[in-house]
């Protein structure tokens, strides 16, 4: 299957975004791709998701997450909204409670809200018009 690395037992998430690009719908919408395999991305063990920063595609891999079950649901959304502000144009926060910060095990998914701090809601409000 595309993207599969032999050696490491695990999907390339840099690969997966590109398939996900081709999945593009209209132009300048964000695109979120959900999957449930095991991802890496170059240097590290794992991931939970991948995007660019200010780029239209992110994605999440739901593998990870899901033990137990019914934290899934929670983690899955933060990391989305994690992947989707990297595609917003924003960067990662030393704030361990807020969604921008980067998440290396469970531990921090559960350590952050679904909620960006005041600093990411407020640069949230400029990106949206808001501000
Ligand atoms: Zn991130
Ligand atoms: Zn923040």
């Amino acid at each position: 299957m595309v993207g599969y690395n032999a050696s490491r037992g695990q999907y390339s998430g840099e690969v997966f975004l590109r398939e996900v690009a081709k999945l593009r719908v209209e132009a300048g919408a964000k695109h979120l791709g959900i999957f449930d395999v095991d991802i890496y991305a170059k240097g590290l063990k794992f991931i939970f998701g991948i995007a660019l920063i200010g780029g239209d595609f992110a994605l999440i891999s739901l593998k990870r997450l899901s033990f137990p079950e019914e934290l899934l649901f929670e983690r899955a959304l933060k990391e989305a909204i994690h992947e989707l502000g990297h595609t917003l144009g924003m960067t990662h926060c030393p704030r361990k409670d807020c969604v921008m910060s980067f998440s290396n095990s469970l531990q921090d998914v559960d350590a952050k809200n679904a909620d960006f701090c005041e600093e990411h809601s407020a640069q949230l409000r400029l990106i949206l018009g808001e501000g």
